[in-house]
């Protein structure tokens, strides 16, 4: 059940530079359904399960890094001041509750956090650990350390919430389609790609290595369908199925490409959408620059409060998006 694969991911810690947990994991339950597994350079893992000869190279790639926090310095009572790891929102995460590499926990909060009209900035960014001077923070703490919004999971059934749908829903339409297409013509080039969220930079080594015929990024767009906001320009819908992107501010998506998933997902019988992103790219922005140009695309999961700790996705739009691959595949 990819529900439960999803549940599964989003308990890993993985944060940008820090993935080899994520992958570790991953790699374990992939093997049995593809030929050969390898690390590269940046961390990504890449999974290959050949074809006939006659089909195409594809590339599919899903990030496993999550936005986060990374120790810059520790005070001397004790509090760490840390700097954002990739599109952390900072309304968003004051009064979190956050685990760091050692797996001490603490909390979030800003310089004035109480008082309204407290502009909110990485400069007035601390974690309280709960240490009273520095020499305690130092037993668990160090610079370069990395923390994260501890996981929390809101289940409601066909919906879930919690941080890291993006990009561990991505990773886990990605595991799940390895897990069902069979008999492929094309040589299948799964990748669980690192360090998204700073400049799509494991994509593009591993597109690099590759060079693929095509190449399809695995992410969560916005879905902006919640009150006050029905008219939002992104048109994603929660429940609306698969979303095919048109563009985002990294990728113009290759009408063949686009059309090659819409036609896929006809053949499934999958429910689909077409969405724009106005702001963020994926990995499609990278492998598409790689080398003469890639054609390529993005299958998008739609996903309410991006990067907010409480990301909603709902479950039938992982399973149409699975449908969709394994089709077009
Ligand atoms: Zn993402």
């Amino acid at each position: 059940m990819i529900k439960d694969t999803l549940l599964n991911l989003l308990a890993i810690p993985g944060p940008t530079g820090s993935e080899s947990a994520c992958a570790d994991w991953i790699e374990k339950e992939i093997a049995p359904y593809v030929d050969e597994t390898r690390r590269d350079t940046m961390g990504n893992l890449i999974c290959v399960k050949h074809g006939n000869g006659k089909g195409k190279k594809i590339m599919l790639s899903a990030h496993m890094d999550e936005i986060g926090f990374i120790v810059t310095g520790i005070e001397d009572e004790g509090f760490l001041r840390v700097m954002p790891l990739g599109g952390v929102r900072f309304d968003q995460v004051i009064a979190c509750h956050v685990v760091l590499k050692s797996g001490a926990q603490g909390v979030v909060f800003f310089e004035g956090g109480h008082a309204p009209g407290t502009p909110l900035n990485a400069a007035r960014l601390f974690i309280d650990i709960g240490a009273s001077s520095k020499e305690e923070a130092q037993q668990k703490a160090a610079i370069g350390d990395w923390a994260v919004v501890r996981p929390q999971v809101s289940d409601m059934g066909k919906r879930v919430a919690s941080p890291y749908m993006d990009d561990r829903s991505g990773c886990a339409v990605l595991l799940e389609t390895m897990k069902q297409v069979k008999n492929s013509d094309n040589e299948i080039y799964a990748v669980f790609s690192t360090q998204e969220e700073v400049g799509l930079r494991g994509a593009r080594t591993a597109a690099y290595a590759i060079q693929p015929d095509m190449g399809i990024a695995l992410d969560v767009t916005l879905s902006n369908d919640y009150p006050m906001n029905k008219k939002g320009v992104t048109p994603s819908k929660l429940g609306g199925g698969a979303a095919i992107k048109v563009m985002d501010s990294s990728v113009i998506a290759h009408p063949a490409v686009k059309s090659a998933m819409e036609e896929a997902a006809k053949k499934a019988g999958v429910p689909y959408q077409f969405e724009v992103l106005t702001g963020g790219g994926t990995d499609a922005g990278a492998i598409h620059l790689t080398g003469g140009g890639v054609p390529s695309g993005t299958l998008s999961v739609p996903c309410r409060y991006v990067h907010a700790p409480c990301e909603m996705v709902d479950i039938s739009d992982l399973e149409a998006c699975v449908g969709l691959l394994v089709a077009l595949l």
